[in-house]
C-alpha cells in the first residue's frame, strides 16, 4: 500500500509554464509513489474570489484539461473537485470549533494577501479560515505527505498543530502529515517579473506553438543590450533564464559564450527559446489533442474522482463525528432520524479510515 498523498490548486484559468515546472511535473512524478487525490480547490478559490463566481465551470474544466494534458492518469490518481465532497465543508465547521484564533491570525500569509489584494474585499470569515479549510482538505484524506515550498511550511504546520488537538481532544483520529518539501521553479515571465496570471506575463500550457513563437520575440532582454554588436549579460536576461528549463545544458554554455561576445543576437537566441519550449510542450499538445476528441472525459475523471474522494473523506469524517459523539444517525437515542446529508458519514458506518503505515493514528 503506497503512502497517500494531498495537493491542491485553485481553478484560475489557464495554467503556466510556471505551473508545470513549478507543481505539475511533481505531481506526475508522484504519481507512481504515493497514492495521490489532487483536488481542484474551488472552496478555496471562494475565499478571495466569492463575487466572480459565473466562471467557475469552465475554470474547473480547463484546470483538470491541463493536468490530464500534463499526464496526469486517472488510473493513477484520484482527481476531484473539493465542493463535491461535502466532507470537506463539514470537517473544516468542526475544526473550525477547535482552532484558537490566535492561530490563524498569525499564519503569515494572512496578512501579507490581506496587503497585496487591498482593492477587493477580503476581510472575511472565510478568508481567515482559509488555513482550517486546508487542514479538513489534507486530514480528511489521512494524507501520510503534502508536497508544500518552503513558504507554505506554516500552513502545514498549522494543520499538524489541529490534528493535534483534536487528537488530545477526542482521542488519536486524525494523522499528522509529513511535509514533502519541494523546490519550486521560479520561471520568469514575458517581461522579466514572476511569471504569474496577475501580472499577464505568462505562457500557457494550451498556448499553440505560433503563439509561443510570438509572446517569446516580444520578452524583454539585458536592458544594457542595445545594439546588435553590444555584449550581453545573460545573468540579468529573462530569456536566458528560461533557457536553463528548456534547452539542453550544452547548448546553455555554448549560448551564455555567445552571448557574452556578442556571437549570438536576441533574435536568433529567442527563436532558439520558442523552439525549446515548444519541444518541450509537443507531448501536452498531442494529449491535448487525444482529449479533446473525447467529449465529456473531464467529467467523467472528476466524477470517478468525487466517488473514490467521497468514500475516503467519508470514513474519516465518520470517525472524526464519532469521536465528537455527533455521530447521530449510528446512535439509538432517536435523535438522528434518517441519515440525511448533515453529519451523516456518507461511506457505511464499519468502513474506516485505514492508517497509514509507519503513521500513528
Ligand atoms: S542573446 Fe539571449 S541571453 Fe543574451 S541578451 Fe539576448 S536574449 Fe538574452
Amino acid at each position: 500500500m503506497k503512502p497517500r498523498l494531498l495537493s491542491g490548486m485553485q481553478p484560475s484559468g489557464m495554467l503556466h509554464l510556471g505551473n508545470w515546472l513549478g507543481a505539475l511535473q511533481n505531481w506526475v512524478a508522484l504519481q507512481d509513489r504515493y497514492d495521490c487525490y489532487y483536488m481542484v480547490a474551488d472552496l478555496h478559490s471562494l475565499t478571495t474570489g466569492y463575487d466572480r463566481t459565473a466562471a467557475m465551470p469552465e475554470r474547473v474544466k480547463s484546470l483538470v484539461l491541463d493536468w490530464l494534458a500534463a499526464g496526469l492518469d486517472p488510473d493513477r490518481c484520484v482527481m476531484f473537485v473539493q465542493s463535491a465532497v461535502a466532507e470537506h465543508s463539514q470537517l473544516a465547521l468542526l475544526l473550525g470549533m477547535i482552532t484558537p484564533l490566535g492561530w490563524v491570525e498569525r499564519v503569515p500569509t494572512y496578512k501579507e494577501k490581506l496587503r497585496e489584494l487591498s482593492e477587493r474585499e477580503i476581510q472575511t470569515y472565510g478568508f481567515l479560515g482559509y488555513p482550517v479549510l486546508q487542514a479538513a482538505d489534507i486530514l480528511l484524506y489521512a494524507a501520510a505527505g503534502v508536497p508544500v515550498g518552503q513558504d507554505q511550511l506554516p500552513h502545514l504546520e498549522m494543520t499538524r498543530e489541529i490534528a493535534r488537538r483534536f487528537n488530545h481532544l477526542y482521542g488519536p483520529v486524525l494523522v499528522e502529515p509529513e511535509a514533502l518539501l519541494t523546490e519550486a521553479a521560479v520561471l520568469p515571465g514575458t517581461d522579466g517579473r514572476k511569471m504569474s496570471k496577475s501580472y499577464g506575463n505568462v505562457i500557457s500550457l494550451s498556448d499553440a506553438a505560433e503563439m509561443v513563437e510570438q509572446k517569446i520575440r516580444s520578452m524583454q532582454t539585458d536592458p544594457a543590450r542595445v545594439r546588435r554588436t553590444d555584449k550581453g549579460h545573460p545573468e540579468v536576461c529573462p530569456v536566458f533564464t528560461l533557457h536553463r528549463y528548456f534547452t539542453p545544458a550544452d547548448a546553455v554554455a555554448q549560448i551564455e559564450i555567445d552571448c557574452k561576445s556578442a556571437a549570438l543576437g536576441c533574435v536568433d537566441c529567442k527563436r532558439w527559446l520558442a523552439k525549446s519550449v515548444n519541444t518541450a510542450l509537443e507531448p501536452l499538445r498531442e494529449r491535448r489533442a487525444v482529449i479533446e476528441q473525447a467529449p465529456g472525459m473531464v467529467q467523467e475523471v472528476l466524477a470517478a474522482g468525487a466517488v473514490r474522494a467521497r468514500s475516503a473523506a467519508g470514513a474519516t469524517l465518520h470517525r472524526v463525528s464519532a469521536a465528537m459523539h455527533l455521530d447521530y444517525t449510528q446512535r439509538e437515542d432517536g435523535y438522528g432520524g434518517d441519515p440525511g446529508p448533515g453529519l451523516a458519514p456518507s461511506v457505511p458506518a464499519d468502513s474506516v479510515a485505514q492508517p497509514i503505515p509507519g503513521q500513528s493514528t
